[in-house]
């Protein structure tokens, strides 16, 4: 087998909005990886559950194993072979895959760089803005400081022009800019917008 060319350690981000394809990119690279017999280990919150419950899920329906973890001290623990998580995966893979990347909190960074720095090849997939449009969490440092940024776009609901946004949808109607995050029993849904037609609720 060639040397992988990620074996100095390599920080790949990938982000865009809502249906973008930022799972299914994920997907791909890890199961290139797999195909070139890398050892990997792909994690994401244990807050997004949906289809399944140890998978990244992509909205068409493809899917790859993955760890629900509650944040990023829980990924280092499995990577250091601590404790009943053990099995989940290799102690020490060659890729580290993460999705959803804009739910952990900012000791997210100092691990993938840590990681990074030790010669394992990390992909993030996350959303670079929230629903109003600002940035999100902990994406834009990482967006900074990683070696190679993937920015893909969905397609409007709208107008069918890229869309570079989420729409936060709250009773068919736009959330307002300051409605709180989780909103208790409203229904709530999100569309990809472009520029024009995201209304960031002000
Ligand atoms: P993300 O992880 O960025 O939310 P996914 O990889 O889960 O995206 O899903 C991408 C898929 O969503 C597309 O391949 C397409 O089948 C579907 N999809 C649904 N609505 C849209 C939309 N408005 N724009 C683009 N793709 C969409």
């Amino acid at each position: 087998m060639l040397k992988s060319p990620y074996a100095g350690g390599h920080l790949e981000v990938i982000v865009g909005p809502m249906f973008s394809g930022k799972s299914e990119e994920l997907i791909r690279r890890i199961n290139r990886a797999v195909i070139a017999r890398q050892q990997v280990a792909v994690f994401k919150p244990a807050l997004d559950d949906r289809y399944h419950a140890d998978a990244v899920a992509s909205h068409a329906g493809r899917s790859l194993d993955a760890l629900p973890v509650p944040d990023a001290a829980a990924v280092r623990a499995v990577l250091n072979g601590e404790g009943s998580l053990l099995s989940a995966g290799p102690a020490r893979p060659d890729v580290v895959g993460i999705d959803e990347a804009q739910f952990f909190g900012p000791e997210l960074i100092p691990l993938v760089l840590e990681l990074a720095d030790q010669g394992v090849r990390v992909i993030l997939a996350g959303l670079d803005l929230d629903f109003r449009a600002e940035p999100f969490g902990v994406m834009p440092e990482l967006l900074a400081r990683a070696e190679s940024v993937e920015k893909l776009t969905a397609i409007c609901t709208v107008c069918g022009a890229p869309a570079t946004r989420s729409q936060r949808l709250i009773g068919g109607q736009p959330a307002r800019f300051d409605d709180p995050v989780v909103l208790v029993g409203a229904q709530e849904s999100y569309e990809a917008r472009c520029r024009l037609h995201h209304d960031p609720g002000r």
